[in-house]
């Protein structure tokens, strides 16, 4: 870990500003889905336990600069009293004079949740002015929201200018480990299984993962515009004319690279995404009035072999429109072949973490990323500034 570590710390009476990402999705007012709460109770603990005065920040939702009763923290406070069974004091603000006479009055092993720092249009802005006023809450900087890091805001980046040393909680740490373990030394052979639907989003991505890689699997809507780049008629399926040039491009640098290129050899097609049903044909076979909307068995079989003679495997994207019953085939049995393998696997954003968790396999991945934004960025290659304004180790 070439960054500066939590548990390297002396926390003891220290006021430690953690920045976290609780950015939960809510219904009803409350809490719907904990997993990015419970991901940094750890850090939490070990910041408490070590007699640290812990002053907790996060964004949630967008609420455009402004505080909005929607976006509060609130709720984030209740669930988080539940998980650490402990009083979690929402502030009424996240800067200022009243916030910072609360953050000097914690007491060793308390803590205090600033509320939403996006209700100050500077924090998207990475404003200095109002990352030195967060910094004047604490001693000491930890950063544990990998899920933000590639946000370049002010309680990530600028804030490092004013508050130091600058370290990574538990999570972040966790998650710099398993996506290093991919993309620095995996043990090969290295596949990454890609879906979604857009080749646009994950180009660079691809481009960065050939050079690593020794096959790549790839399926969701993406797929079909390097099937059409190779002549294949799709019917309706979605392709992106103006990246077809770019699809063959990568076709034949994979070729050059000698990495293998797993392309569906069957679909799932239907009418629509509202077809009740849909039916399998041979990726030879298409119907030009339909859509492909699942990879079929075949493809499925395709995929389970490169994944069962892998060492490692990172996933992220549906195989399919995982979301309606009769396209979510392909994608359940993507995450029963990968929990089922012996390889050290990482899977990364909402859907397919969604994917994994509805397959009750969560548990038989290795890694499973908080991150959707930041895990894509990281695999690309691109430096994140949330890793590296932490100070170095
Ligand atoms: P992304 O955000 O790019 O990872 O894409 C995720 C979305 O891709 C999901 O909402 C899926 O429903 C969608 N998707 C996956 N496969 C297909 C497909 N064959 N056709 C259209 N959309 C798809």
């Amino acid at each position: 870990m070439p960054k500066l570590t939590i548990a390297r710390l002396d926390l003891g009476g220290k006021r430690v500003f953690l920045r976290a990402d609780l950015n939960a999705p809510l219904e009803a007012g409350a809490v719907s889905d904990d997993t990015r709460l419970a991901a940094v109770v750890p850090t939490i603990e070990h910041a408490r336990a070590a007699g640290a005065r812990v002053v907790l920040a996060s964004h949630l939702g967008r609420p455009k600069g402004k505080p909005t009763a929607e976006f509060s923290l609130k709720p984030v406070a209740e669930r988080l009293a539940v998980l650490l069974r402990t009083e979690v004091p929402l502030a009424a603000d996240c800067v200022g004079p009243e916030i910072e006479a609360q953050a000097r009055a914690l007491k060793p092993g308390r803590l205090l949740l600033l509320e939403n720092l996006r209700f100050h249009k500077e924090e998207e802005a990475n404003d200095d002015g109002f990352a030195r006023g967060l910094a004047a809450l604490a001693d000491v900087y930890v950063n544990d929201a990998f899920a933000a890091a590639h946000r370049a805001h002010a309680s990530i980046a600028a804030i490092t200018k004013h508050l130091q040393p600058a370290a990574a909680g538990l999570l972040m740490e966790r998650e710099l480990a398993a996506l290093g373990r991919v993309l620095e030394a995996p043990t090969r052979p290295l596949l990454a299984i890609l879906g979604g639907a857009k080749v646009s989003d994950k180009l660079t991505l691809v481009e960065n993962l050939l050079s690593r890689v020794q096959a790549l699997a790839i399926g969701g809507g993406m797929a079909f515009t390097f099937l059409k780049a190779q002549g294949l008629e799709v019917g309706r399926s979605l392709v992106e004319p103006d990246h077809l040039e770019t699809a063959r491009r990568v076709l034949d640098a994979a070729k050059r690279r000698q990495v293998e290129i797993l392309l569906p050899l069957d679909a799932v097609v239907a009418a629509g995404l509202d077809s009740p049903a849909g039916r399998t044909v041979d990726i030879g076979s298409m119907p030009p009035d339909e859509m492909g909307l699942d990879i079929g068995p075949k493809t499925v079989e395709r995929f389970a072999a490169g994944i069962g003679t892998a060492k490692t495997i990172v996933w992220n994207g549906p195989m399919g429109v995982f979301e309606r019953a009769p396209f979510a085939q392909g994608t359940m049995a993507v995450a029963h072949a990968v929990a089922g393998a012996k390889a050290f696997s990482v899977v990364g954003g909402g859907d397919s973490v969604a994917a994994v968790n509805a397959a009750g396999v969560a548990d038989r991945i290795g890694y499973i990323s908080t991150a959707g934004g930041a895990f894509l960025e990281f695999l690309e290659g691109r430096s994140l500034p949330g890793v590296d304004a932490l100070t170095d180790a």
